[in-house]
């Protein structure tokens, strides 16, 4: 192993490691081997309070810094993480079970270009302008941080999704207590050490490395927590929200998707096979945007799922840190355990596997890996096709009419991304009009980018990550009215003293 995490896995706090009082460890492993990368001090209560006492204090300078100061910091942190690009993507592979292909191609330089787009964005901050809307004053629009955000984050983008909490929370001026996932928090560490390489202030940055019910209810619940940022599964998002909500703090929640992929008749057929297969499978399907549903107009559906079982069965398993592995396993044997309970209690509900469906043997059977798989014959209520599974997972039905494809598509509780395949304009405007999410791709699945918003309908949440929308959750908007007229006796005070 060639990466250092810390001196002993503690949490961040101030710009510096510090210890856990809790007595508490927990062991990050490699979900590739089982092997254990290393032991995490657990923070309880009172690491939490020490990460948000620190938040608090940096929050008065931080928040008056010039923006061209937060710029700065953003800038040069971008440079910070540059320069310990590889040593983030090996981290986080084996952290994750990510490849290093996805890694090194996609989650660190996501990362840095997010980093660098909020150090532009920290100096567009801006109100509306100044006017005079009632003639006899003239009004401003301030733009304020909030204050101490708490954020807490899953494990399947570990390194993205820090990114995603941190960056426009400490570009609009905010201080931030991040608790990374429980299985996943080494990259979000070395994050934190590079702001503090970088120049950030002790305190405008910290990571506590607790449980979800420890740590993590403290945080939300903490008094001197502002706003409550939460990016995870919608069950766990519910209970945020209801901890949040008992000191009514703001909220911005990033929650579940169960992605619809529609395919019309008049799709390129290839295409649509090709985009099914990475769409569905990248990082091992647990990503909250993959192709999960999808729905093929009657007359592409048999090619359709023949071209898609052919080519997952090319899809290389392997180690994360091998160059040619194209799925590494999923983040944990627990995991493991919940996809391959989706697939059987479909198998036995009557659906068809068309390839995949098992744990793999051999090399692979130490760690935490699971066949791409293909399902067919499913019915639209059942639970593989409505819940979210997280897995490398497909399942593919068929639809007649373009108002049945468009039915079935929005026919779950979330909202938080889909796609549709066709050559038709007007068919591709219907769709992304009435589909039900956050984001509608058009002859792709996936791709995403900072300038662009991220966040979902419905169950899928509220508020937006990325991108200058962003800010719209991480400010606190201030109408100043300014009396235009200078005189004392205001004309709206005839409502309280008539004539006189
Ligand atoms: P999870 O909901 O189990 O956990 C998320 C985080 O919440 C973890 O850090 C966990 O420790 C913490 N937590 C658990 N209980 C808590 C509590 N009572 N109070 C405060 N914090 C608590 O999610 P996960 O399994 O880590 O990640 C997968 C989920 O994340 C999926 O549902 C996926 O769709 C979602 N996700 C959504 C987006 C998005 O942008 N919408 C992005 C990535 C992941």
């Amino acid at each position: 192993m060639t990466f250092r995490v810390n001196e002993g896995g503690q949490s961040y706090i101030g710009g510096r490691y510090v210890s856990s009082t809790s007595g508490q460890t927990h062991n990050v492993v490699d979900p590739s081997t089982g092997e254990s990368l290393a032991t995490v001090e657990l923070a309880g209560p009172a690491e939490v309070d020490l990460a948000v006492a620190a938040a608090k204090a940096a929050f008065g300078d931080w928040s008056s810094a010039t923006p061209s100061t937060r710029s700065a910091a953003l800038i040069e942190l971008s440079r910070v993480l540059a320069n310990r690009a590889a040593e983030l993507a090996e981290v986080e592979s084996l952290q994750a079970g990510k490849p290093i292909k996805l890694t090194t191609e996609f989650d660190v330089p996501g990362t840095i270009d997010n980093v660098a787009f909020f150090g532009g964005a920290a100096r567009n901050l801006e109100g509306k302008a100044a006017g005079e809307y009632s003639g006899d004053h003239t009004s401003m629009i301030r733009r304020e941080a909030i204050g101490v955000v708490g954020s807490i984050a899953p494990w399947n983008y570990p390194l993205q999704m820090a990114g995603w909490k941190i960056l426009p929370a400490v570009a609009a001026g905010n201080t931030i207590v991040l608790k990374p996932a429980e299985l996943t928090p080494l990259t979000s560490l070395l994050f934190a050490e590079a702001c503090t390489e970088a120049g950030f202030p002790p305190g405008v940055v910290n990571v506590v490395t607790g449980r979800g019910s420890v740590a993590g209810q403290h945080l939300v619940g903490h008094p001197d927590v502002s706003m409550v940022s939460f990016t995870g599964s919608t069950g766990v998002g519910v209970q945020v929200m209801k901890t949040a909500a008992e000191s009514a703090k703001r909220m911005h929640m990033e929650l579940g998707g169960k992605a619809p992929f529609v395919v019309f008749d008049d799709a390129h057929l290839e295409a649509t096979v090709h985009g099914a297969v990475a769409g569905a499978l990248i990082n091992s399907g647990q990503d909250c945007t993959a192709a999960t549903r999808a729905y093929v107009q009657r007359p592409l559906y048999d090619a359709f799922v023949a071209g898609v079982a052919d080519l997952m069965r090319t899809v290389r398993l392997g180690p994360t840190l091998d160059p040619s592995t194209d799925q590494g396993p999923l983040v944990s044997m627990r995991q493991q355990a919940s996809v391959a309970g989706f697939v059987e209690r479909a198998r036995v509900d009557g659906a068809k596997i068309v390839c995949g469906g098992q744990i793999p043997g051999g090399e692979l059977a130490r760690g935490a890996y699971y066949e791409p798989t293909l399902v067919t014959g499913a019915s639209q209520d059942s639970e593989i096709v409505q819940q979210e599974l997280f897995g490398p997972v497909l399942v593919v039905l068929p639809f007649d009419t373009d108002e049945e494809g468009l039915r079935l598509a929005n026919d779950t509780p979330y909202g938080l991304a889909a796609s549709v395949w066709t050559r038709d304009v007007f068919r591709a405007l219907r769709a992304t009009r009435e589909i039900r999410s956050g984001c509608v791709w058009v002859n792709d699945h996936i791709p995403i980018i900072s300038e662009m918003p991220h966040g979902g309908y419905k169950a899928s949440g509220f508020g937006k990550d990325m991108s200058t929308y962003a800010f719209d959750e991480y400010t606190n908007v201030k109408h100043v009215m300014y009396d235009a007229t200078a005189v004392a006796r205001k004309s709206w005070h005839r409502t309280i003293f008539g004539d006189r």
